[in-house]
């Protein structure tokens, strides 16, 4: 039997920037550091920075003479301006690729061009991104919404950063019949991109594949989707303790896959769950590897 990682599972380079930056902002403080809502989309990882004295707020008192950590989604103009009125120090880890798209929102704005977001509405980047244009984006999160779209003599469409790359094509392929000018900014992260076509391809290759991260974490919810679409036997879990026996029966080639909000850690222990298992089933032979 035979373990596989998708390229680039586990933690992206502005989670990892975000995680870095509450750390040592913790460090140098000598109360409780506060996040401006969940630094990151996993619930274990909350944990550990809570008890660490990083504590997750949406609570503006609360953060009253105290050091807030803005997470890697970003906020929106309005919530920065009432963050620094309020807390003694404010600490921006919005991710630089995300803070790009915001400025390139803020800049189409002002061009008062028609923005469509292709995103979901209630996540914290696309509320932020959604402030920065100044509430003039239209945010869509399925294809049926984009058929509903009037059409337009000029208009321009970005993505979310974790944005499933097939969907982001389908609203495009819409918005064209629907536009007399159409200006597409595929703001998809190279590492999203990367994460979601090793994962689709590791899909097709495997008997068995898990995808590990939060469930509120939108960019494994993607990676989840991606696979099911060819796998059927693709599972979320958010823990190792989650595999369970039937998942892995008759399997020999099992895939794993986590989210940019997915710690090593959470890999490694389901590598270790499901190499027990086999191990007690008889299966001697074992490789696991991560493909290049
Ligand atoms: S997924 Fe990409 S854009 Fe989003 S935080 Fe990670 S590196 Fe930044």
């Amino acid at each position: 039997m035979e373990i596989i990682i998708a390229r680039e599972s586990g933690f992206c380079y502005g989670v990892k920037r975000a995680l870095r930056l509450a750390r040592e902002t913790r460090q140098q403080e000598k109360s409780t550091v506060y996040t401006w809502g969940e630094l990151i989309h996993n619930p274990a990882v909350i944990q550990e920075l809570a008890k660490e004295g990083i504590i997750p707020t949406e609570e503006i008192d609360q953060i009253k003479g105290s050091t807030v950590v803005i997470r890697s989604h970003g906020v929106s103009p309005e919530i920065l301006q009432s963050l620094s009125r309020t807390a003694r120090k404010v600490i921006d880890a919005t991710c630089p690729i995300v803070k790009k798209i915001q400025q390139l929102t803020a800049r189409l704005a002002r061009q008062k061009l028609e923005i469509i977001i292709v995103g979901n509405p209630n996540h914290p980047e696309i509320k932020a991104l959604w402030g920065t244009s100044g509430g003039r984006a239209i945010i869509v999160e399925k294809v049926d919404q984009a058929l509903t779209l009037p059409p337009a003599r000029r208009r321009v469409v970005l993505a979310q950063s974790t944005q499933d790359q097939e969907l982001f094509a389908q609203v495009v392929a819409v918005l064209v019949s629907k536009s007399q000018e159409l200006r597409v900014y595929n703001t998809i992260c190279r590492s999203t991109q990367i994460r979601q076509q090793s994962t689709s391809e590791l899909a097709s290759k495997v008997d068995a594949l898990f995808i590990i991260g939060g469930t509120s974490s939108s960019n494994t919810n993607k990676l989840y989707e991606i696979s099911k679409r060819i796998q059927p036997r693709t599972y979320f879990i958010e823990k190792a303790d989650q595999i369970r026996p039937e998942m892995l029966f008759g399997a020999e080639k099992i895939g794993i896959s986590g989210g940019a909000s997915t710690p090593p850690k959470a890999i490694q222990e389901a590598v270790i769950k499901i190499k027990v298992f086999f191990q007690k089933s008889g299966q001697e032979e074992l490789a696991i590897r991560c493909p290049r």
